[in-house]
């Protein structure tokens, strides 16, 4: 049963050959304009057409039609090729008969001129295994190829070819097949084959085939027969042990959430199934990554992803740290499961770590104090004079912050942290209401003006004054903000300090008897 499709689906010209459009068009010129090699190779992973290639460059060399870019398939040396007994084609594997120290024999034959065909055409698979003596057979061959000789020789691992060869033959690198190229084939397989499957099951087995159309079409007849002559996501899920991705993203909601009884119940569900838990973190990082993706490039976000709205939801949810951290949690915690007591042990201690270490000035956080802050806010007004009005704070703490319109002491408090902290300290206030403040920034720091940075400096000032705060933003400044506050009084400092130096009695002494100089940059003020 297995590889029947892999059989059947075969490209037997080079129209149909898939995903190597680069390597195909170049063949189909040269045998177009008959310039012909003695030696090809043909260089790629696993199943992403090598041989398949190889047997129809056969086909063109030795159709009984001539030499075409497209064997007619008809004739006796074309369908002997197709059915692998052509008498002058000789097809070996290095890999399974690396004793090829018969390779002295093989190629002493080619010697003779083919018996039906216009040439003696040599496969050779996984080459990079032969011996070195057979090699060294080969050399002698390619030095001085009998004119009906032709080999086509294909590799995974074109590094451990000899020089020597390399250098006589046309080479060929095969690109892995990407994976929307491979659902749209597997997609027309189906539908020759009338089996109807979901396109997110398709999608899925595309994946998972890692760019290789034969391991595709093997994934594709084993999914088949798993699922009784129809493909559905969750029968091709449980074949390839994949997580449901649902489970992913209830643990992501219960993160986003800090809902660490809702993070456990998820953590019992999956054992309950007897999911591989160590699968789950890997998918769980893929996931991430995709999360992560949405964030900083949007289009790079593959088009066909079946979770695409998902993630893009979770994108906009999480913070940027947030996601960088738990992937790191992620792949560490997958390292390490084989440390723990047990499996079910490693997994939840990761998730507990992720809702330990997400930090506490996250967006998600913010938000959603924010919004408990302001049901129970009773004025909301940043110019408060406290006292009376009384608001809940972070920690859950009382507290009444009112605004004094000093800035700089209004960032040194305000809970932030990375690009929103440098956003902060590098703007000044131009002006502030009961709920809004508007800001200046120094055309200089204006990269700083980040949407997401300037999203968390706001939640930072709703969270501290315990009222939503509206800010806006424009160019410009007087030299006011924290930063150049901070500037001005380091220098000042450092000139006090050289001051101090220089009135010393004893260094004045050194400079005016020893003509000594003092460094300036060498003094540093006591802070
Ligand atoms: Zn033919």
């Amino acid at each position: 049963m297995n590889h029947v499709l892999a059989r059947k689906w075969r490209p037997k010209t080079f129209n149909e050959v898939v995903g190597q459009e680069h390597v195909v068009k170049a063949l189909t010129n040269a045998l177009k304009q008959k310039r012909l090699h003695h030696a090809y190779l043909f260089t790629g992973t696993r199943g992403v057409g090598k041989t398949t290639l190889a047997r129809i460059l056969a086909k063109s060399l030795n159709c009984e039609n001539g030499i075409t870019s497209a064997p007619c398939g008809q004739c006796a040396p074309c369908r002997e090729i197709d059915a692998g007994r052509f008498i002058d084609l000789l097809e070996l594997d290095a890999a399974s008969n690396t004793g090829i120290d018969n390779m002295r024999e093989v190629l002493d034959n080619a010697q003779y001129a083919p018996t039906r065909g216009r040439f003696k055409v040599y496969i050779i698979d996984e080459v990079h295994m032969l011996s070195a003596k057979a090699f060294n057979s080969m050399l002698k061959t390619l030095e001085e190829p009998p004119e009906h000789v032709k080999f086509i020789l294909a590799t995974t691992d074109p590094q451990k070819i000899p020089v020597t060869v390399l250098s006589r033959c046309l080479q060929f690198n095969l690109k892995q097949i990407p994976s929307p190229v491979i659902a749209c084939y597997l997609q027309r397989v189906l539908e020759n084959e009338k089996i109807s499957a979901e396109p997110s099951a398709v999608l899925l087995l595309a994946r998972s085939a890692q760019g290789s159309m034969r391991d595709a079409l093997s994934l594709l007849d084993q999914a088949i027969a798993h699922d009784a002559a129809k493909v559905t996501d969750s029968g091709v899920r449980e074949m390839l042990g994949a997580i449901d991705q649902t489970y992913l993203f209830e643990i992501l909601r219960a993160l986003l959430n800090r809902d660490g009884a809702a993070l456990v119940a998820q953590v019992e569900q999956m054992a309950s199934r007897s999911l591989s838990l160590e699968a789950a973190l890997q998918d769980l990082a893929t996931l991430l990554q995709q999360i992560a993706l949405a964030q900083t490039v949007p289009d790079a976000l593959p088009a066909d992803l079946p979770e695409r709205a998902q993630v893009i939801e979770l994108a906009r949810d999480f913070g940027h740290e947030d996601v960088q951290l738990f992937y790191d949690i992620a792949v560490r915690g997958r390292n390490e499961i084989d440390l723990a007591p047990d499996e079910h042990t490693g997994f939840t201690m990761t998730l507990l770590r992720m809702l330990t270490f997400m930090p506490a000035d996250s967006p998600v956080l913010s938000l959603q104090q924010e919004k408990s802050s302001m049901a129970t806010a009773v004025q909301p007004s940043l110019l408060d004079t406290g006292g009376e009005s009384v608001k809940t704070g972070t920690d859950g703490s009382l507290k009444k912050n009112r605004f004094d319109g000093d800035w700089s002491g209004l960032v040194a408090q305000l809970k932030l942290g990375g690009m929103a902290k440098m956003l902060a300290q590098h703007c000044e206030l131009a002006n502030y209401t009961g709920d809004s403040l508007e800001l200046r920034i120094p055309d200089l720091h204006k990269h700083l003006l980040e949407k997401s940075y300037q999203e968390k400096l706001r939640l930072a000032l709703s969270d501290y004054f315990g009222i939503r705060i509206a800010v806006t933003f424009a160019i410009g400044g007087n030299g006011n903000s924290p930063a150049e506050k901070e500037l001005r009084d380091k220098k000042q400092r450092q000139m006090h300090a050289i001051e101090a130096i220089e009135k010393d009695s004893f260094v004045r002494e050194l400079v005016e008897n020893f003509d000594a100089k003092v460094i300036d940059s060498s003094i540093k003020p006591v802070q």
